[in-house]
């Protein structure tokens, strides 16, 4: 797959024609070419953006969604071609891909497509002396900026909520994972999306990603990915007072009392633990697990843990697939070996895995387990963001409530517990944008969606990112 930039309605050759090699994480073998974009491109799709946003942002709501909803069912019909390529890109398993990522980037478009009908204002009266009333308008051309792990999931999160309000859109993937955005690009094509509306460029972080959040035409920024790149754009934004938003990483506790449904709990902290390879923002990699079943949790857990299948991402059987890239397999082990140097024990897993054949070059980890460490240690403060997780006993509901504190992030949160006053006391005192409890990663569209303390800054979701993707005015009518 040679990937093109798309600019303006066109697909466009970077314009210095250089490419990147896009690898196949379960092989480690090339199978594509990436646009190294630079600022000239990056230049050109902001000029088609601005072309585009007076048409765009004046066409009536209903015109909007029925773009969007266009946009929608076409996902739904290339779904499997899809989720093939998602699943090539990334290393994910095909069926979690078929299943999650390109089902809910879909639902994006087509909750979005729904929202922006059901918009209202705010007007507030002052009786006989007069009245406010607020009109939320569109900004301008909008710079969205995505991460590797959920690739069309996460991308498509911030790209609908803001040419639903809208805005005209200059978006980047992660060079990582192209291959779905690409395939957008072609959808937009197919449905015959307004021209400049939505412009899709690839190219590395500093290439394409700082030149467009730099730009002084690129009045908002939505970024998803790390907090140390979140840190930099969000000094880079300050400067020009850009609205930002920001979804940073996590470093989530997973809280387990001994009255909690032991076996649902079982089977979901597996699934909170290793999904997608542990490599979800929301995955709880903080166990935390009162002492009275702390032995009979950890043995269990270790057990289910040792029968993940790990395998090649297309096998429909496999429930581990590859990590996204040779230097994150690398991070991920480098992070193993400090929790050994920390004096973690390494209950299972803890190394890479060759499966041979044609995957003999593959990017594969055994799912690992960590005991022994305590919650001050950098194995237990640092986002791993791999199948990597700690299990730590407790005492009491305050010393939970303290540990699962005890961390620069505030992403989620999971409760297990069948005592209704302790859950929502709990959820009540943890600081984390979302708190689960007895389940996890249960998404609702219309609700507000960040964290808290390094995890980000503002909430996308719902009316939430409506609102953040428009300016508020207030206009009062004097009736004296
Ligand atoms: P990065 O921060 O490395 O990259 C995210 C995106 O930003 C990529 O598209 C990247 O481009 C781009 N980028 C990198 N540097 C710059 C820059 N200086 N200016 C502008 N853009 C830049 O994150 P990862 O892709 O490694 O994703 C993993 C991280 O994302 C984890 O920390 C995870 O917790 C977080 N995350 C947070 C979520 C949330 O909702 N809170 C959800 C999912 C992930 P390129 O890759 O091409 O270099």
């Amino acid at each position: 797959m040679q990937i093109q930039n798309y600019i303006d309605g066109i697909f466009v050759k970077p314009k210095n024609e250089r490419y990147l090699k896009n690898i196949d994480p379960s092989t480690g073998k090339a199978y594509g070419g990436i646009p190294d974009s630079s600022q000239e491109d990056v230049n050109n799709a902001i000029k088609a953006a601005k072309k585009a946003f007076p048409v765009w942002s004046n066409l009536t709501a209903s015109e909007r969604s029925t773009h969007l909803g266009r946009v929608a069912s076409r996902i739904e019909e290339r779904i499997d071609e899809l989720a093939s390529a998602e699943s090539l890109d990334n290393g994910k398993p095909l069926k979690l891909a078929r299943a999650v990522d390109i089902p809910r980037a879909a639902d994006n478009f087509r909750f979005y497509a729904s929202a922006i009908l059901h918009e209202n204002s705010e007007i507030h009266d002052m009786g006989i002396n007069g009245f406010n009333y607020t009109t939320r308008r569109p900004i301008g051309v909008v710079a969205c900026i995505s991460p590797w792990n959920l690739p069309l999931y996460l991308f498509t999160w911030k790209i609908a909520p803001a040419l639903a309000a809208g805005n005209t859109v200059v978006a980047k993937p992660s060079e990582i994972t192209p291959a779905t955005a690409y395939i957008l690009s072609q959808i937009l094509d197919e449905v015959n999306f307004p021209k400049g509306v939505l412009n899709i460029i690839h190219g590395t972080g500093l290439g394409v990603g700082e030149p467009l959040i730099s730009h002084p035409e690129v009045p908002v920024i939505s970024f998803t990915g790390g907090t140390k790149t979140g840190e930099r754009i969000n000094k880079i934004a300050a400067s020009s007072f850009k609205k930002i938003s920001l979804e940073l990483g996590g470093k989530n506790p997973n809280i387990i009392f001994s009255d909690c449904d032991f076996d649902q709990m079982l089977k979901t902290t597996l699934q909170s633990s290793f999904a997608n390879q542990g490599q979800i923002c929301l995955c709880g990699s903080r166990i935390l697990v009162e002492r009275s079943i702390y032995n009979r949790f950890l043995k269990f857990f270790i057990l289910k843990t040792k029968e993940l299948r790990i395998g090649p991402p297309s096998d429909i059987n496999t429930q581990i697939g590859a990590i996204v890239s040779s230097d994150h397999r690398d991070k991920i082990l480098s992070c193993i070996q400090l929790a050994k140097d920390e004096g973690g024990i390494i209950e299972c897993g803890g190394v890479s895995v060759n499966l041979g054949g044609e995957n003999s070059g593959g990017y594969f980890v055994a799912p690992t387990i960590i005991t022994g460490l305590d919650m001050n240690c950098r194995t237990n403060q640092e986002e791993i963001f791999g199948p990597v997780v700690t299990v730590m006993p407790f005492d009491s509901e305050n010393e939970a409530i303290d540990l699962a504190n005890n961390s620069q992030y505030g992403l989620a949160s999971t409760i297990w517990t069948n005592d209704l006053k302790k859950a929502h006391r709990v959820a009540n005192k943890i600081d984390t944008g979302i708190v689960w409890v007895n389940s996890w990663l249960v998404r609702d569209l219309r609700t507000p969606f960040g964290g808290a303390k390094n995890s980000g800054i503002g909430r996308e979701g719902g009316f939430e990112s409506l609102r953040f993707f428009t300016e508020p005015k207030n206009i009062y009518i004097d009736l004296k």
